[in-house]
């Protein structure tokens, strides 16, 4: 692994200028920073016993394409360094401390609980992801929630088991107000959405929010069997979707209809392959069709970036002016996991914020 060392603790230099951002689809593992990763290292040399691989790069910089099927390595990688409570915790600190300095105020984070016999439970992992989350907020001007991810590389019976545990969490005294949903990651080559429709139809009936990674890749079968459950609350990529970018009337009626948000991720997309370049990405299409769509960073360790380069890269390619910027963010808000109530003071909370930098321009 090459990480460089640039510093062994998160740059915290708020961007004052521009505004703050809702970060809705950051994985953790891959969130880590090269920072994290090089603490990660020596926390495994200091043990002693470290079996990793001699060498790989961690993060893709700009410019630099991984096929997605490298980019799954890559977490492969990254999940033997944190393999361990005390890696789950650093981690889970430093990826939110990294998103306070790039002044974002709302951030869902979501990850696959994981055990490893003898060292963690799934419980213990989730607890240390949530013990994290509360401490970094008590500390930063920062609301972080949880959605559970459900890995499809790992089968069903580990899917029901992640979702026993978000329900058990969602019920817990002390984190039900945490935990906002269910997310379906994993490598998308690997079985079949299909499948797993009975688990997210019970996880939708205990109450819980449902983003699934869809047409990440061209799938038109499985995309089409998952719409038309009705269970979807927000796609993440969604990629081969608009007839326009490889997908069909048929899928983006289905997607229209239910007015489905999209979760968009263009450095993630460009940089594994899937998107061309920034300009053949499907957020034009969706954005011309005034359809719902938030601006996110999925890896935002692996992919090297952040969630501002995000906005930037955005406004760039499709020449949004700051009003343009500013009314995605206010439709972020809209898009969160959060209960009316907390998303009525978000709301107000980003308003206040638009309205200064407003009069501060003036
Ligand atoms: P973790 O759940 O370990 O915190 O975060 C890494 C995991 O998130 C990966 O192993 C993978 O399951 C999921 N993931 C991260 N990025 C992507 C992505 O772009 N597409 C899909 N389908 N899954 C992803």
């Amino acid at each position: 692994m090459t990480p460089k060392d640039t510093s062994t603790s998160p740059d915290l230099s708020l961007k004052k200028s521009s505004p703050s951002h809702q970060e809705l689809h950051a994985h953790l593992t891959g969130s880590l920073s090269d920072a994290t990763v090089l603490k990660l290292l020596r926390a495994k040399q200091a043990e002693g016993g470290a079996k990793l691989p001699q060498s790989a790069e961690v993060t893709i910089q700009r410019g630099h394409k991984r096929t997605l099927e490298e980019c799954f390595e890559v977490f492969r990688i990254l999940h033997c360094l944190t393999d361990n409570l005390s890696a789950i915790k650093t981690i889970t600190r430093d990826v939110i401390q990294e998103f306070v300095a790039d002044n974002v105020h709302y951030l869902e984070l979501r990850t696959t609980p994981k055990s490893i016999d003898g060292v963690m439970t799934k419980n213990q992992y989730i607890d240390t992801v949530l013990e994290a989350m509360i401490d970094e907020m008590k500390m930063n001007n920062i609301t972080v929630r949880l959605l559970v991810s459900i890995d499809r590389s790992r089968g069903l019976d580990d899917a029901w088991d992640t979702l026993q545990l978000a329900k058990q969490y969602a019920a817990h005294d002390q984190f039900k107000s945490l935990i906002c949903g269910i997310d379906v990651s994993g490598n998308p080559r690997a079985g079949n959405l299909g499948d797993y429709i009975p688990v997210l139809q019970e996880a939708k009936q205990c109450g819980l929010n449902l983003s699934v990674h869809l047409a990440e890749v061209p799938n038109e079968k499985e995309t089409l069997e998952l719409l038309k459950t009705g269970l979807i609350d927000r796609i993440g990529h969604g990629t081969f979707i608009h007839p326009d970018t490889g997908g069909s009337q048929e899928l983006s009626q289905l997607v229209k209809s239910q007015a489905i948000p999209l979760e968009l991720c263009l450095s993630s997309n460009i940089k594994s392959g899937t998107v061309k370049s920034a300009e053949d990405h499907h957020f034009s299409f969706w954005r011309k069709d005034e359809h719902p769509v938030v601006i996110c960073t999925d890896d935002k360790g692996v992919f090297s970036t952040t969630l501002s380069e995000e906005y930037k890269i955005c406004a760039e390619t499709f020449h949004l002016k700051k009003a343009d910027l500013r009314e995605l963010c206010l439709a972020a808000v809209e898009l969160t996991f959060l209960s009316q109530e907390e998303k009525e003071r978000l709301r107000l909370s980003v308003h206040t914020e638009l309205d200064e930098l407003t009069r501060l321009e003036s």
